[in-house]
């Protein structure tokens, strides 16, 4: 019976139709986004192992289950964020380490879902460095990847979309990579703020095919918005 299915048959994926807050009385969807919730938290619950860094395509992991990149500028919160997310510190203690920061780092949930840390970039440089900084390893894997499932693309919710921002989503649409964009420090803006930056984030994916509509705030300080980044993530591993 479909009763016990993470999804319901028929359902949207997490992170189609997913919002935290279903309409009332929509028996149907609040059970879909509790479903979803439930599938992120358990995926979360389980084992997160590092596995490998990598600095060249050769270093690379062998293609197996689907992976999910985190990109972002420097300092737009992808460590905490990745702690809140999997409630491992060690995991950015990984990432941060000294030599690591322009290094592939890939994470294995369970055998379910792995998450690939990948370096910020824009640190104090200007746009035309994109190409010269994302060039190489970060262009070859985000494009030859076979189990690249999707790219979440951190967004400082506190700031304006900088123009490394806007060419780092050129570069995804060139790599032919699907990506979807997450708002990080949510909570240091305040609500009718946000609500223009949801908006404003919302017409820039619409804006790239590749591009997943939904956008997801978040603050790694407060938790919002991290059980709807677990769900949506969910709906893109194994099981
Ligand atoms: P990274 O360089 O992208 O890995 O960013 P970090 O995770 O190291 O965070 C950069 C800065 O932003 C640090 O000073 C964090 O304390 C701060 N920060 C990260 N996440 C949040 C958040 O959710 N809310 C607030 N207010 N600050 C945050």
């Amino acid at each position: 019976m479909a009763d016990h299915a993470p999804y319901p048959t028929g359902a949207p994926r997490a992170g189609t139709h997913l919002s935290a807050s279903p309409h009332v009385g929509d028996d149907r969807d609040a059970a879909d986004v509790a479903a979803a919730l439930e599938a992120g938290r358990v995926l979360f619950a389980g084992e997160c192992r590092f596995v490998q860094a990598a600095q060249g395509l050769d270093h690379l992991p062998a293609p197996g289950g689907p992976e999910v990149a985190f990109a972002g500028r420097s300092n737009v919160g992808k460590s905490s964020l990745l702690n809140a997310l999997t409630g491992r510190h060690a995991l950015a203690r990984v990432s941060a380490a000294p030599g690591r920061t322009r290094q592939l780092n890939f994470f294995d949930l369970a055998g379910r879902l792995t998450l690939v840390d990948m370096p910020g970039y824009g640190y104090a440089r200007a746009p035309q460095d994109v190409k010269a900084d994302w060039q190489g390893l970060m262009f070859d894997y985000l494009r030859g990847r076979p189990t690249l499932r999707r790219v979440m693309l951190l967004l400082d919710a506190r700031i304006e979309i900088k123009p490394i921002d806007t060419s780092v989503l050129g570069l995804l649409d060139r790599a032919a990579v699907a990506f979807q964009i997450v708002l990080t420090k949510i909570d240091a803006v305040k609500p009718a703020a946000l609500a223009r930056k949801v908006e404003e984030a919302a017409r820039l994916a619409r804006a790239h095919p590749a591009a997943h509509p939904e956008v997801l705030p978040t603050s790694s300080e407060t938790g919002a918005g991290i059980a709807d980044l677990r769900a949506a993530l969910a709906g893109l591993a194994i099981g």
